[in-house]
């Protein structure tokens, strides 16, 4: 899924071209991408929006009218593609913008399971289905990130992933920042020490700030991650094979050199948590 670096290298690439021109046509729309109907899409048609905004992993399109507000979540699926004028589109887009002038704004989700998302708010009503998340992850102090982890008692790759205390950070990145600040995911927040806290914030925005990087120079996968996905490779620290264990329903990729003093973790699955 695609995380704060992600898309905050998408909202620095959209903000010039979905400004640039009014928006001839919007949609089509799949039924299960499209989330609200009221107001109806076809509101847009004839304005203009006069940026791109993000909040967490969420993108915002405001028009310039301070009327409306287009909000799109890619979840775990969904891509955007920017078309120039007389691009090919594709076929059977989950979403799609038309801007005057012929360029495109396309949505697309190859996944049986429809989950990405369109919703066309008002500013109101989007501003109340945004309240409940965090503060951003990028640009996050330590002052304010000691407040968050103290209130909460919790395992800390949990409490990373949790987007109503810090907004933008996921299963991949909340690995990348882990190793990064040497702490183990299944440290206990309260028992964490404030120069521990110091370093997860530095961690955190080091981490986010070189995805970001990374992904606006249009960097893969393989290359914007450090440890997430890298099961055996050896460890760009220490040189400790990577390790991977299960953490209620996904995987945690961790050095135990690194982070959790030599110690293997041990699985720690949603179905045997529940039993
Ligand atoms: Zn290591």
């Amino acid at each position: 899924m695609p995380e704060l670096p992600e898309m905050e290298a998408w909202r620095r690439q959209l903000n010039d071209p979905v400004s640039a021109f009014p928006i001839a046509k919007a949609g089509p729309a799949h039924i299960a991408t499209l989330k609200t109907f009221e107001p109806p899409l076809d509101q847009l048609a004839g304005r203009q929006f006069s940026r791109a905004e993000r909040r967490g992993k969420r993108l915002l399109f405001p028009t310039a009218d301070g009327e409306l507000v287009l909000l799109i979540h890619l979840m775990t699926s969904g891509r955007l593609k920017l078309l120039k004028a007389g691009e090919a589109a594709p076929k059977q887009p989950a979403f799609a913008l038309e801007f005057a002038g012929g360029s495109k704004l396309v949505l697309t989700e190859n996944a049986r399971r429809k989950q990405a998302g369109v919703w066309l708010y008002s500013p109101e009503q989007a501003e109340r289905e945004l309240e409940h998340l965090g503060p951003d992850a990028l640009g996050l102090d330590a002052a304010r990130l000691t407040e968050i982890v103290r209130g909460d008692s919790r395992r800390l790759h949990a409490l990373l992933r949790d987007q109503r205390l810090i907004a933008g950070i996921g299963r991949s990145w909340s690995n990348e920042i882990l190793h990064a600040a040497k702490l183990s995911p299944y440290a206990l927040t309260k028992e964490l020490t404030d120069e521990e806290i110091e370093r997860l914030a530095d961690a955190m925005n080091g981490e986010l700030a070189r995805g970001l990087a990374l992904r606006e120079r249009g960097a893969s996968d393989a290359k914007a991650y450090r440890i997430h996905h890298k099961l055996g490779e050896p460890c760009d620290v220490c040189g400790t094979p990577i390790q991977q264990v299960d953490f209620e329903s996904h995987t945690i990729y961790y050095c135990r050199t690194c982070q959790t003093g030599g110690r293997e973790l041990k699985d720690r699955r949603m179905s045997r948590l529940l039993r």
